[in-house]
């Protein structure tokens, strides 16, 4: 048997830092990846055969838990008819329809590969689409790894931010702000000096890149009011989020919240490709219409509209649309969070949590935070601890604090029994 510490050791001498995404390498919470071998409903298997009850799900799209057979059985069929084609499909259609069906603030929608790819084309359409250059993000929110969104924090409103990654030079983010979430006096005031240049305001409805941290319904409706008052466009990054924690996703929330309310261009990935490489971004008809072929903002993609990564996002999003759906894991997740925050009272441990259908979050202070600063005021020495000691129990959580996690369809109630069960052991060496 190959162990996962001989794994790593290999994958370290052939891929910078042994792995192909950064947060993989368990940095932050120290000790060995497990190399995951293969997964089956809520479980995964590393290479000495471990088996864990999975909450990463893969970052969020695995929903309906690994290898659903309606889902298998879409891919397999798939890949008899062929794996790329470079040329329109029937089936991309249909998923443009499908997404489409589901989130009224969208008229058309172009499929991409990554959600990097999404958010950084909907930057350009929003800047396309208003003549403008600048825009405003906020601090704790994750958009890939685009240029202009590498961005932490400037001195001041009246300054842009800085590079948050070595390579990306400041002229690049010369034109972004960032800006607390949450906040409103520095909303008003960001728009109160840039407002006539603002080309769009980029939000995670929940951030799920700070854990699970909501943006407070009355910060959401002032960020649309200031942007129709302005003329900047409104983005929602919806790659977590998006038929994550609602069949309408976040969006469908606020709306309930906020009459009439809807973001003007919206961005997906995850749940939309099932596990595959896909993503999406969408607007109104009349700013879509500014890509090309039709316009003058360019973006394109070799594998864009895959015709295996439709179908598994097809049938994924066929299945997530049953009546009850999201009831039932709504109900699955909140008894997860439910248990973990009795455990850890139990021992007297400060904790919250949060969840909004098959998304959560949990923070090691008594009341949750609102902000960025304040989820990194997290113990990470205790973070780690309760990482560590529910994966030797085999249950995987994600292996930083500053990641949301994921519950799918596939769980039971005896995987979410025994998950906290591991965690009233680890709460209770506290
Ligand atoms: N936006 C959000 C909200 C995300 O969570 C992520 C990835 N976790 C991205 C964009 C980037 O997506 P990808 O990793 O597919 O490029």
């Amino acid at each position: 048997m190959t162990t996962n510490a001989e794994l790593f050791e290999r994958a370290q001498r052939v891929i910078p830092g042994g792995v192909n995404s950064p947060v993989r390498a368990f940095r932050a919470v120290g000790g060995t990846p497990r190399f995951i071998s293969r997964a089956d409903g809520p479980y995964m298997w590393d290479a000495e055969g471990q088996r864990y009850i999975d909450y990463i799900g893969s970052w969020g799209p695995m929903i309906l838990g690994h290898g659903h057979p309606a889902v298998l059985g879409a891919v397999q069929q798939a890949a008899l008819e062929g794996f790329s084609f470079g040329a329109p499909t029937e089936r991309e259609v249909e998923l443009a329809e499908e997404i489409l069906s589901l989130v009224p603030s969208c008229e058309q929608i172009r499929l991409v590969s990554s959600g990097t790819e999404a958010a950084m084309t909907a930057i350009r359409l929003a800047r396309g689409a208003t003549g403008r250059s600048k825009l405003i993000k906020f601090e704790g929110c994750y958009h890939g790894h685009a240029d202009a969104l590498l961005v932490k924090a400037g001195s001041g409103l009246a300054t842009f931010g800085n590079p948050t990654s070595a390579g990306v030079p400041p002229e690049v983010v010369q034109h972004t702000l960032v800006l607390e979430y949450n906040n409103l006096e520095q909303l008003e005031e960001a728009f109160r000096l840039h407002g006539p240049d603002l080309a769009c305001v980029m939000i995670e409805p929940i951030a799920g890149n700070m854990n699970f941290v909501r943006a407070q319904v009355p910060f959401v409706r002032r960020i649309r009011e200031l942007c129709d008052q302005h003329g900047a466009l409104f983005v929602f990054d919806e790659v977590m989020t998006g038929f994550r924690v609602a069949l309408g996703s976040a969006q469908s929330l606020y709306a309930q919240a906020i009459p009439g309310f809807a973001p003007d261009i919206s961005v997906f990935g995850k749940v939309i490709g099932g596990g595959m490489p896909l993503a999406a971004f969408g607007s109104s008809r009349r700013i879509m219409g500014h890509l090309a072929p039709l316009g003058t903002v360019y973006q394109a993609g070799t594998l864009s509209g895959n015709p295996i990564a439709t179908a598994c996002g097809l049938a994924t999003l066929r299945e997530i649309r049953q009546p009850g759906f999201f009831e039932a894991l709504s109900v699955k997740t909140r008894r997860l969070v439910d248990g973990l925050k009795a455990a850890a009272d139990a021992s007297g441990v400060p904790f919250s949590v949060d969840s909004q259908g098959g998304m959560f979050g949990f923070f090691f202070m008594p009341e949750l935070p609102q902000n960025y600063g304040t989820v990194m005021t997290t113990d990470q020495a205790r973070f780690n601890r309760f990482f560590h000691g529910l994966l030797d129990r085999g249950v995987y959580l994600a292996p930083a604090l500053y990641e949301a996690g994921f519950v799918s369809a596939a769980h039971t109630d005896a995987d979410i029994d025994a998950t906290i069960a591991a965690a009233r052991e680890v709460f209770a060496h506290e």
